[in-house]
């Protein structure tokens, strides 16, 4: 293997620990280069040094602290909020060929008893722990009769109070300080606001750690938004059907009843879809969450309970059918797409009803004002991102406080630039049918105003005899909607706190009244989503453009699953898509070419290489 070629390393100062490093990179788990940061973390720990990492999710996280805890003596300590993560990460490591191990309640007696003989014994790399379990006396007390290479802290948010994966259980982790001085810690997160951050410092006393924050741009993403004209089920089963037949995916809404009617009708039409709620028993939500993971192409639908514990890597697409409540909720749930860093689509739907629905939870929040004032600056974000004309990458990571210097060419709006129109006329009558009405009717009321519709109700209230009744045929009904959606998420209309729907003027909306504020709006177009096919592909499979090509993919597929199968993993644990996607580009012949592919390093050559080589080459004399 031509190490000594890598351009990217050879200028480095080829320090032995870099050196093993990158060996370790290579032999062990397939890469041949590390991304940054990752090979200053890794020195940062191999010199003894504390580290903060601060990566987007799929940003590579795992190997900054995998790769150092092989490097220095002694055994390293994972600690991890979740079971099925750290089964997950310690099967995947076993196939990489690294003793790992961890200890939780689902190992019995007898197991439990194994894993603390080889502990004693040197024979682990990498241990798994849940904090609860790590703090007990007892473990404590082990531990320090072993050497250790490092403790790595995953999931470091969950120390902070003011996530919503807040874990009391890890406040306690600041006495690895005391207890463990001279061994090096490394918490890691992808959640990135500041004030997050130095709670975790505090907390876990890593004041002296050096911090590492990346970029949270997650640029294999691409940001799909759209206004729903029509059913928005309609609209997401178009989209599956055009970009993601037999991917996996999340679709997202915002109720159980919402969960458990979306995956039935899914069903119906012939899609693998389960339901995942809080609502639902513990032991059908574990089993649908388990199959998601060990299966391949399988839908869940699911509210947010659905989260932390996904770290399935080829989550294909993350759909919402409903506006999450913030950016950061938007931007941690699309998140879950495209973790091994190849093509992904965050699609969201809305409409209407969504945004009246958030302006009355914002009124009706019962918050201190400060709160409340939050919760408003959040909910202003979201509808702005929904609407904004420029590239919603850029609004996005403007609103982390990072910036992107051009649009990203992998949003709907740089795909399909909106058209926008004029809509100050508009907005005005729209306003005024507001004000002339008595500020207390719902948008289908208003826009039949508009529309000189003659009935009952409106006759009832003499509203056929005001000024604005009928002056505006000029739009559809479909289109006024459109517009008071526009009015409302832009805030020139508030809604009322009782539910009923009731749309008022705001202070806001004078200036486009009296005509000195024109207002610029994006025009409602039909779905662009079959436009998508022609634009850069969204998933692996959509670039292999060639019959053979698919049936190698579809081939190694299977072949993945069933190797999965035979030792109760799943598939992602055996071989990323990555991988399989570049055993199809590049058809290796040889266990030499097979090196090359990333993420096979020696261990699944070993165990897996006879397979692979078989199954292209099959497919080669087809
Ligand atoms: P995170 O924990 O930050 O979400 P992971 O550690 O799971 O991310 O890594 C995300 C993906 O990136 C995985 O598929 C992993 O194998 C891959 N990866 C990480 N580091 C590298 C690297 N240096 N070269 C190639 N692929 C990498
Ligand atoms: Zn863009």
């Amino acid at each position: 293997m031509n190490r000594r070629s890598d351009p990217l390393h050879a200028a480095t100062p080829a320090t032995p620990d870099r050196r093993r490093a990158l060996e370790i990179l290579r032999e062990v788990f397939g890469y041949t280069q590390f991304r940054p940061p990752q090979d200053a973390v890794i020195d940062t720990l191999a010199a003894g040094g504390d580290a903060l990492v601060l990566m987007p999710t799929g940003g590579g996280k795992s190997l900054c602290y995998q790769v150092p805890a092989l490097l220095r003596p002694g055994m390293g300590v994972v600690v991890s909020p979740l079971i099925s993560l750290m089964q997950d990460q310690v099967a995947a490591l076993r196939q990489a060929g690294v003793r790992a191990a961890f200890l939780n309640s689902t190992l019995d007696a007898a197991q439990a008893r194994d894993v603390l003989a080889r502990l004693h014994a040197g024979e682990l790399d990498l241990l798994y722990l849940a904090p609860e379990r790590l703090l007990q006396d007892s473990t404590l007390a082990r531990l320090a009769e072993v050497p250790l290479s490092l403790f790595a802290i995953d999931e470091a948010h969950c120390v902070s109070q003011w996530g919503h994966d807040f874990r009391p259980e890890y406040h306690g982790l600041s006495v690895l300080a005391d207890r463990f001085p001279e061994v090096p810690r490394i918490a890691l997160t992808a959640t990135a606001d500041a004030r997050t951050r130095r709670e975790i410092i505090e907390r876990l006393a890593l004041e002296q750690a050096r911090v590492f924050v990346s970029s949270f741009d997650r640029p294999n993403i691409r940001y799909l938004i759209q206004q729903a004209p029509g059913s928005p089920r309609d609209a997401l089963l178009r989209f599956i059907r055009e970009h993601h037949t037999g991917d996996a995916g999340i679709v997202y809404c915002m109720s159980r009843r919402r969960v458990e009617e979306t995956a039935a009708w899914l069903c119906a039409q012939g899609l693998e879809a389960l339901p995942y709620h809080a609502g639902m028993e513990a032991a059908a939500r574990e089993a649908n969450q388990r199959r998601f993971l060990d299966e391949e192409g399988l839908i869940v639908v699911a509210t947010i309970a659905f989260g932390m514990g996904i770290d399935k890597p080829n989550v294909r697409f993350v759909a919402h059918l409903n506006l999450p409540k913030s950016v950061e909720a938007y931007y941690q749930e699309t998140g879950r797409a495209g973790r091994d860093g190849l093509p992904a689509n965050a699609w969201m739907t809305y409409g209407l009803q969504d945004v009246i629905t958030l302006r009355q939870m914002m009124a009706a929040s019962e918050a201190d004002e400060i709160h409340k004032r939050a919760e408003r600056v959040r909910l202003e974000a979201m509808l702005g991102l929904c609407e904004t004309t420029r590239c919603r990458r850029q609004a996005l990571l403007a609103y982390f406080d990072e910036s992107l210097d051009v649009p990203c060419g992998n949003c709907d709006t740089c795909l399909w630039p909106p058209e926008t129109w004029d809509a100050t006329e508009a907005a005005q009558k729209a306003l005024s049918c507001v004000h002339r009405t008595g500020q207390r009717f719902g948008v289908n009321y208003l826009v039949d105003v508009l529309l000189g519709r003659d009935h009952e109700r409106i006759r009832g209230f003499g509203h056929d005899r005001i000024s604005t009744f009928g002056i505006g045929r000029e739009l559809s009904a479909e289109q006024w909607r459109t517009l008071f959606r526009q009015l409302i998420a832009a805030g020139l209309i508030g809604v009322d706190i009782d539910g009923h729907g009731g749309l008022h003027l705001t202070e806001a909306c004078r200036p486009v009244l009296r005509g000195v504020r024109t207002l610029e709006l994006r025009r409602a177009r039909p779905a662009p989503a079959r436009s998508a096919r022609r634009s850069r592909s969204s998933t692996p499979v959509e670039t292999f453009d060639r019959p053979a090509d698919r049936a190698l993919w579809d081939a190694l597929r299977a072949l993945r699953l069933e190797l999965a199968r035979a030792q109760k993993v799943p598939p992602y644990v055996v071989f990323h898509d990555a991988s399989l996607a570049a055993m199809v580009a590049q058809r290796p012949r040889s266990r030499e070419a097979l090196a090359a592919v990333p993420g096979i390093g020696a261990a699944k050559i070993e165990a897996y290489g006879e397979v692979l080589l078989e199954a292209i080459a099959a497919a080669a004399s087809d």
